[in-house]
């Protein structure tokens, strides 16, 4: 038994147990039912299958409610229930695959041994779903090496932006050694696994780490340059993020929730990161005093923030300067490329341009019907 267990263990039924460690899985960004939404690694939105092992967590993150010593309901799935849960939802095409996470059991090591072997039950019976797994800062080098053998997305939380804001919410790990390097070794496996041929034919997916917003004083501005360098330096695909809120018996049970908002704003923030090409330093114009997001669409504050830049061409204006106009997506970007030329909005609206938003910012042959300045004057 883990340090976590001793608290408030009970002998719930299978089902039960269920719905505990899906709703366990609060800070591993997504929604307490048992079936959430994860971004596959096509960038697609999957069904996936979530929970936790258990909730009885050795950890003592100031945040979260499965921190050790709080008094909560504790449950704990055995990797055979969870393949054999995974595989009752799969078998009636209710998920797509299975996202495994929890709390620490004893220590990392012990942790990665049982979702290793979740894994290994499910590919050994011919499962051939999708399976992301969050491994627990400080996970073996070893372990996350044959972890890799079996999942389609794996990595670590790196929950904030630094040390030292790591050592004030997660104290029982170390950023550098315990986040930083595991993502450096998920990054090399997964490009490792990408080159063998003979992977089962699996698609492999990406490096993953989840932050989480607003239980310290961090700006977006440090989220958004952390998630930049993320990118670049650990090839991280999607970033979650999860907004905070504060848990009654835990050290942050005070603070102020998090608004939603926030969390969205991130998100789109790191779409415009990984497919839009724009760089941290791009944003440095639209956030306000305390470095923090607007609630309103990035996209379009950067291109009211940037009016010398529109309007452009839809048919001479390269794919880079296609992709900032608001309502204009890599996709439709690419379709209007590669079908110039383009004569009138409702070929655009057939690109998939939104044009109520990509209308003050371009011009078709040199004829524009919204002009920016009437736009921005009237206060869009
Ligand atoms: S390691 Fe930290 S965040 Fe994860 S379950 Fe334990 S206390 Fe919560």
């Amino acid at each position: 038994m883990n340090k976590g267990q001793s608290v408030n263990e009970h002998h719930f039924t299978l089902s039960e147990r269920m719905k505990i460690l899906s709703a366990g899985t609060k800070y591993d960004s997504c929604n307490q039912s048992a079936v959430c939404h994860a971004f596959g690694p096509d960038g697609r939105c999957i069904q996936l299958y979530k929970t936790l092992l258990t909730n009885a967590c050795a950890g003592e993150c100031t945040y979260c409610p499965n921190r050790c010593g709080r008094d909560s309901t504790k449950a704990t799935l055995s990797p055979e229930e969870i393949a054999k849960i995974t595989w009752s939802f799969y078998r009636k095409n209710a998920i797509e695959g299975l996202f495994l996470s929890s709390g620490i059991i004893g220590d990392a090591e012990k942790t990665a041994e049982q979702q290793l072997e979740v894994a290994q039950l499910l590919r050994n019976q011919g499962f051939t779903g999708y399976i992301h797994m969050r491994v627990m800062p400080g996970t073996p080098r070893y372990l996350l090496e044959e972890i890799a053998d079996y999942a389609n997305k794996f990595g670590v939380n790196a929950e904030t932006t630094n040390s030292v804001n790591y050592s004030e919410i997660c104290p029982n790990f170390d950023y550098n050694k315990d986040v930083l390097q595991r993502l450096q070794w998920t990054r090399d496996l997964i490009n490792k696994k990408r080159k063998e041929a003979g992977y089962g034919g699996r698609i492999v997916g990406a490096n993953d780490t989840q932050f989480v917003v607003g239980a310290l004083s961090e700006p977006d501005r440090d989220i958004v340059r952390t998630v930049d360098r993320f990118m670049d330096k650990y090839e991280l695909r999607r970033p979650y993020f999860m907004s905070f809120d504060p848990v009654p018996s835990t050290p942050l049970e005070n603070n102020e929730a998090s608004p939603h908002w926030r969390e969205i704003r991130l998100y789109q923030t790191s779409f415009l990161l990984k497919d839009y090409g724009l760089k941290a330093f791009d944003f440095d114009a639209i956030y306000d005093d305390s470095g923090l997001l607007y609630d309103q669409d990035p996209k379009m504050l950067l291109a009211q923030a940037h009016p010398e830049r529109f309007p452009v061409d839809i048919n001479s204006a390269s794919m880079g300067e296609l992709l900032l106009v608001p309502g204009i997506g890599p996709v439709g970007a690419k379709r209007i490329v590669q079908s110039r030329p383009l004569l009138s909005e409702k070929e655009l609206m057939r690109m998939g341009v939104v044009m109520e938003r990509a209308r003050p910012f371009i011009e078709i042959n040199g004829g524009r019907q919204t002009n920016l300045a009437s736009f921005l004057g009237a206060g869009s």
